[in-house]
């Protein structure tokens, strides 16, 4: 620990400050509905860690079982028990949007914030975008208006960390958690620069859809469906309830057009994963040998985001091959044909296969 309520690996100088965070799952009955909502937790000390280990054992959780536990406890629970750990502690609510897990979720959400949190909600200040959703899809929704908008990485594997992140613009000496805590609860537009942000397509829950059944559909397809008796819409192929997507959910509590921006927000940049660009480029998969040494050859001369957003055509002409550039560019333009995604399946950033497509015809030519 060093002091300012972040961590450091030991004996690097190097290293990269950690915030001691955690993901947890609360499956409980609240107003007659199962709900199953992920928050996130933000702690200032391993002190507090442990004060906050002890109340939810004593509540029956099981903490051990999981990386992200899966407690009985309420959300409003939760956010009272680390509440009494320390007042410095934030509980965000995660991917609220997504259909089994989100506060907002179709499946088993909420609403509303104060109907999840009730009397606690004044202690709620930020939520997780997730990546199936951008700021944009929240602007519509005016009573959201108020909360400061996050997007996490949601990392259940190393390589991930970051893949969606916070941009903030601190001085060394400024990086504390007590200043990343207050920037979260003030929004500090400020400080708080932008979200980096997957096209919410990518996400595995964007479009309305049945997996099983390769059923994928918009909301304006889904509203043309029979429904059961629940006012579910059925799936076109098998009859079983759709799942319903973050796109549908947002557009039902939306009361601002599409393409409404509120006064003060944190904008989100939109990205694609470097290593599916230099995969696109190569024509190649991302997990084979080729992409993936690309990869740490281009992040060991440059940061990443920097690859990303920052430097110019020239400047990556530098660190890497004509392929990768031309495929970073497309990528900033924007212009991208996105299959989105639906029922746990990630959506496909299909630019790219064009640019593959094209390979494959040169290829042919000379063979
Ligand atoms: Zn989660
Ligand atoms: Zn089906």
């Amino acid at each position: 620990e060093t002091g300012n309520g972040l961590l450091k690996l030991k004996g690097d100088s190097k290293s990269p400050y950690f915030i001691l965070t955690a993901e947890i799952s609360s499956i409980y009955s609240h107003n007659g509905k199962t709900r199953r909502i992920h928050n996130i937790l933000l702690a200032p000390s391993i002190e507090v860690v442990e004060k906050i280990i002890v109340a939810l054992e004593k509540r029956g959780a099981k903490l051990a079982s999981d990386g992200r536990p899966i407690v009985g406890i309420p959300s409003k629970e939760v956010l009272k028990i680390v509440l009494e750990a320390s007042e410095k502690c934030m509980l965000i609510p995660a991917h609220v949007w997504t259909p089994y897990f989100g506060l907002f979720g179709s499946m088993s959400g909420y609403d509303s914030v104060e109907e999840c949190f009730e009397e606690m909600s004044e202690h709620i200040y930020a939520l997780e975008t997730g990546l199936s959703a951008d700021p944009e899809m929240f602007w519509r929704i005016p009573k959201l208006d108020k909360y400061t908008l996050i997007s996490s990485s949601d990392a259940h594997s190393l390589p991930r960390i970051g893949r969606e992140c916070n941009v903030f613009d601190l001085e060394e000496d400024e990086v504390s958690y007590d200043e990343i805590t207050r920037i979260l609860k003030e929004g500090d537009r400020k400080k708080f620069k932008y979200t980096l942000e997957y096209y919410p397509e990518e996400g595995r829950y964007h479009y309305d859809g049945h997996a099983d059944c390769d059923v994928s559909l918009h909301p304006k397809q889904t509203a043309k469906l029979p429904k059961n008796k629940k006012g579910q819409a059925l799936c076109p192929k098998c009859g079983t309830p759709l799942t319903i997507g973050v796109f549908s959910r947002t557009e039902q509590l939306s009361e601002r057009e599409d393409g409404y921006v509120p006064k003060n927000v944190i904008p989100g940049k939109h990205f694609v994963v470097l290593e599916e660009i230099i995969a696109a480029g190569f024509g190649k998969a991302v997990s084979s040998k080729k992409v993936q040494e690309e990869y740490v050859r281009m992040t060991d001369q440059a940061k990443e985001i920097d690859i990303l957003l920052e430097l110019s055509e020239e400047e990556l002409g530098k660190i890497t091959g004509e392929e990768t550039v031309a495929a970073i560019m497309k990528m900033r333009s924007g212009k991208l044909d996105i299959v989105p995604g639906y029922d746990g399946k990630y959506g496909k950033v299909s630019l790219f296969e064009e640019v593959i497509k094209k390979k494959k015809q040169v290829q042919t030519l000379f063979e």
